[in-house]
C-alpha cells in the first residue's frame, strides 16, 4: 500500500456522525473520556495478549495515555501504547458501528432526539464523539502484533474516510483532533486536565499531560479508588467511581469498601443507589466488574452476586485468579463464591444499618427495590435472618403511607396472638376493606398485607419469624378465641340452628361444584360471606396470579363462610325454612356468592349475568320502599 485510499463510512456510522456535529449537545467534553477509555482499553488488551504471546513488539516507554494541547494550533493529541490497531482493524473498527452500546444509543437517539441529548453521556458513543468537537480527526497506528505496519486513518466527519502509510514505529495509537474554532478550550492544558479528572481518574494506567518540553505530569490517581487504603479515599472519590460504572448521574445511597485479607484475599467497592434508574428493568445483566492484576477480566461477573442484589454495582480486584481466566473457569472457580458470599453479607449490614438509622432514605431504597430484596429469601437461605430484618410490609395498623417491619409486628402483636397474620392481595386498595379482616381488627390484631406477586412466593420459602407461624387469614381455620381484646358478646341473636343447616344445604345445591363446602365463619363481622382456600392450597390471589401466566389453569374449589349473625343471612335462612321460593333464594345466594369473589379481588364467571341480578334485587328492594 502505498497511495491514499478513500473509504466511505457504515451507513449506521454516517447516520451517529451526523448527529455528532450537528446537533448541540450540553456535554460535548465526554469526547475526551471516550478516548481516553479506548486508550486505556488498548493497553488492558496489550496486557492481555502479553500472557499467551510472547511475539508482540515491546516499547520503550511506561505502558500509559498520553495528553498533550497546543492551543495555537488549536489541537488536542491522545496517545497510547496498547496494542494498536492493523489496517484492517482501523476499516473495521473505525468503519462500522461494533459496538453494541453504539447501537442502542442509535435507537434511542432517533426515537426521540433533542430531549435525549443527555442520553449521550449516558452510553458510551466512543470513538465518534470526538466528532463533536473536532473539524478533522487523524489516527495513526502501529498494531503491536509481529508484521505489522503503521497506518494512517483521517477523516472531516464527512461521508468517508481516508487511508494510507504511517511512519510510526512505537506499537500503539496516536489521535490528533484538530479542533472546531468553537471548540478551542478542549487545547487548553486547565481544561483537559480538570476533564480527565472528572471522568477518568479510576482509569488504572497512567495519564500523562505532557509539556512544550516533554516533562511528564499524571493527572489521575495512582492507584484505583478500590486498591487503595479506606483512611485515604473521600467520600467524592466514591462517587466519581459510582458514576463512571453506574450511568446513574445521582450519588449513590450507600459505598461501601471492602478489603479482606483472609483466605482468599480481595479489594471491593460496592454501591446501592436509592432509586432505581430510567433503564433499570430493560437491564438484563448484572454483576460487578472484575479485576484480575488490575486488569479488567469482566465487566459483569455474575458469580460475584446474587439476582436479587441486582442494584448493586461496583467493582472487585483479586490477584487469585489466572489473567486469561475464561468464562467457563470464572463459573468453576471456588474462589469467586467467596468473595460473593463476604459482599452479600456487607450489603445486607449495611442495608440494615441504613433501615436502623435513617429509616426515611432506607424506604425510599425499599420502594424501588424491595420487591427484588425479597426475592433472596426464595434463593438465599443462609441469608434469611437479615433478609427478615429488611423486608417492610402495609399493614392494617399502618396506612397506605407507613411500614411495619416483622420485628415492630411481633413486638406489638396482640395478647395471645401466636400466629403471624397475612392476606395477599395485587394492591394495598384491594385488600384494605377485606370482610376476611373484620374479626381480627375488631380484635385489635394487626394483619400484614403482602401486595408484591414475590410475596407468595416468599412465605412458601420463609414460613416463619421469631417461632410464630406466618398465616393466610384467607386459608384454613383460624382461632381466635382468647385472642386480642375479646368483642362484646353479640346482642343479635344466631340463626336457629335447624335454619342455618337448611340454608347451608341451599348454599350447597345452589353453587354445586362451584365450592367445595359452606361453614359458618369466625373471620366474619359486617359482611354475610367470604371465601377461605385450604390450607395448603394456592390463595385466591396466588391463583390470580398463576391465571395470568397460564389460561388452563384450574384453581382449587374454596369453602364458603356464613356470618350467623348477619341479617342477611337470617332472613335467608327464615326464607330458605319456609319454603316454596327456592328459584328466589338461589338467585340471592348466587349473588351473595358473587359478592364473595368480587371482595377479594376475583373475577365473576359471567359479569353480564350478575348485573342482572342484582338490578332484579334492587327493583323488589326499591318497589317496596
Ligand atoms: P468501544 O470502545 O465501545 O468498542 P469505540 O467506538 O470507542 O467503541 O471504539 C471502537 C473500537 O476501535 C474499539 O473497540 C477498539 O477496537 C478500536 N479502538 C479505538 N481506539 C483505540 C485505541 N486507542 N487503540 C486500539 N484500538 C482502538
Ligand atoms: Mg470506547
Amino acid at each position: 500500500m502505498s497511495q491514499v485510499e478513500t473509504h466511505s463510512f457504515q451507513a449506521e456510522v454516517q447516520q451517529l456522525l451526523q448527529l455528532m456535529i450537528h446537533s448541540l449537545y450540553s456535554n460535548k467534553e465526554i469526547f475526551l473520556r471516550e478516548l481516553v477509555s479506548n486508550a486505556s482499553d488498548a493497553l488492558d488488551k496489550l496486557r492481555f495478549e502479553e500472557t499467551t504471546n510472547r511475539n508482540l513488539a515491546a516499547s520503550d516507554l511506561e505502558n500509559a495515555v498520553r495528553v498533550s494541547c497546543d492551543e495555537d494550533k488549536k489541537m488536542l493529541i491522545i496517545e497510547d501504547n496498547g496494542i494498536g490497531m492493523t489496517r484492517d482493524e482501523l476499516v473495521s473498527c473505525l468503519g462500522t458501528i461494533a459496538s453494541s452500546g453504539t447501537k442502542k444509543f442509535l435507537e434511542k437517539m432517533s426515537e426521540d432526539a433533542r430531549k435525549n441529548a443527555q442520553l449521550i453521556g449516558q452510553f458510551g458513543v466512543g470513538f465518534y464523539a470526538a466528532f463533536m468537537v473536532a473539524k478533522s480527526v487523524k489516527v495513526e497506528s502501529l498494531s503491536a502484533k509481529e508484521g505489522s505496519e503503521a497506518t494512517v486513518w483521517e477523516s472531516s466527519g464527512d461521508g468517508s474516510y481516508t487511508l494510507a502509510p504511517g511512519t510510526r514505529t512505537a506499537r500503539g495509537t496516536r489521535i490528533e483532533l484538530s479542533l472546531k474554532d468553537d471548540d478551542a478550550e478542549y487545547a487548553s492544558d486547565w481544561r483537559v486536565k480538570s476533564i480527565i479528572k472528572k471522568y477518568s481518574n479510576y482509569v488504572t494506567y497512567p495519564i500523562y499531560m505532557l509539556d512544550g518540553e516533554g516533562k511528564e505530569d499524571r493527572l489521575n490517581q495512582s492507584t484505583p479508588v478500590w486498591a487503595r487504603n479506606k483512611k485515604e479515599c473521600k467520600p467524592e472519590d466514591y462517587t466519581e467511581l459510582y458514576k463512571q460504572i453506574s450511568m446513574d448521574f445521582n450519588e449513590p445511597m450507600i459505598s461501601e469498601h471492602i478489603n479482606v485479607e483472609g483466605l482468599v484475599p480481595f479489594q471491593s467497592v460496592v454501591f446501592v443507589p436509592e432509586k432505581s434508574s430510567f433503564d433499570f428493568n430493560q437491564r438484563d445483566t448484572h454483576g460487578l466488574h472484575l479485576y484480575v492484576k488490575r486488569v479488567s477480566i469482566a465487566e459483569k461477573c455474575k458469580e460475584l452476586l446474587p439476582e436479587y442484589l441486582r442494584f448493586v454495582s461496583g467493582v472487585v480486584e483479586t490477584d487469585e485468579l489466572p489473567l486469561n481466566v475464561s468464562r467457563e473457569i470464572l463459573q468453576q472457580n471456588t474462589k469467586l463464591p467467596a468473595i460473593k458470599k463476604q459482599i452479600v453479607k456487607k450489603v445486607l449490614g449495611r442495608l440494615k444499618d441504613l433501615a436502623t438509622n435513617q429509616s426515611d432514605k432506607y424506604i425510599s431504597f425499599y420502594e424501588s427495590f424491595g420487591p427484588i430484596l425479597k426475592e433472596g429469601f426464595h434463593f438465599d437461605f443462609e441469608n434469611h435472618e437479615p433478609l427478615a430484618e429488611l423486608a417492610r410490609y402495609k399493614s392494617t395498623r399502618t396506612g397506605k403511607d407507613g411500614w411495619v417491619s416483622l420485628a415492630q409486628y411481633v413486638e406489638r402483636k396482640a395478647a395471645a396472638q401466636s400466629e403471624i397474620y397475612f392476606l395477599s392481595g395485587p394492591s394495598y386498595e384491594a385488600v384494605e376493606r377485606s370482610p376476611h379482616l373484620e374479626e381480627l381488627t375488631a380484635r385489635g390484631v394487626e394483619v400484614l398485607f403482602f401486595t408484591d406477586p414475590i410475596d407468595e412466593w416468599v412465605v412458601m420459602s420463609y414460613t416463619k419469624h421469631s417461632a410464630m407461624d406466618l398465616k393466610s387469614i384467607t386459608k384454613g381455620e383460624i382461632n381466635l378465641v382468647g385472642v386480642g381484646t375479646e368483642p362484646e358478646a353479640s346482642k343479635e341473636t344466631e340463626v336457629p340452628a335447624e335454619e342455618l343447616t337448611g340454608l347451608m344445604e341451599a348454599f350447597k345445591t345452589a353453587l354445586g361444584s362451584e365450592i367445595k363446602d359452606v361453614k359458618t365463619s369466625k373471620r366474619l363481622k359486617e359482611s354475610p360471606v367470604c371465601l377461605v382456600s385450604d390450607d395448603h392450597a394456592m390463595s385466591a390471589h396466588m391463583e390470580r396470579i398463576m391465571k395470568a401466566t397460564n389460561k388452563d389453569f384450574a384453581g382449587t374449589k374454596r369453602t364458603l363462610e356464613l356470618n350467623p349473625n348477619h341479617a342477611l343471612i337470617k332472613n335467608l335462612a327464615k326464607l330458605s325454612a319456609q319454603g316454596g321460593n327456592e328459584a328466589k333464594v338461589k338467585e340471592w345466594v348466587d349473588v351473595l356468592y358473587e359478592t364473595a369473589l368480587l371482595s377479594e379481588g376475583s373475577a365473576v364467571k359471567n359479569p353480564g349475568d350478575f348485573a342482572k341480578k342484582l338490578t332484579r334485587i334492587m327493583e323488589t328492594a326499591t318497589a317496596q320502599m
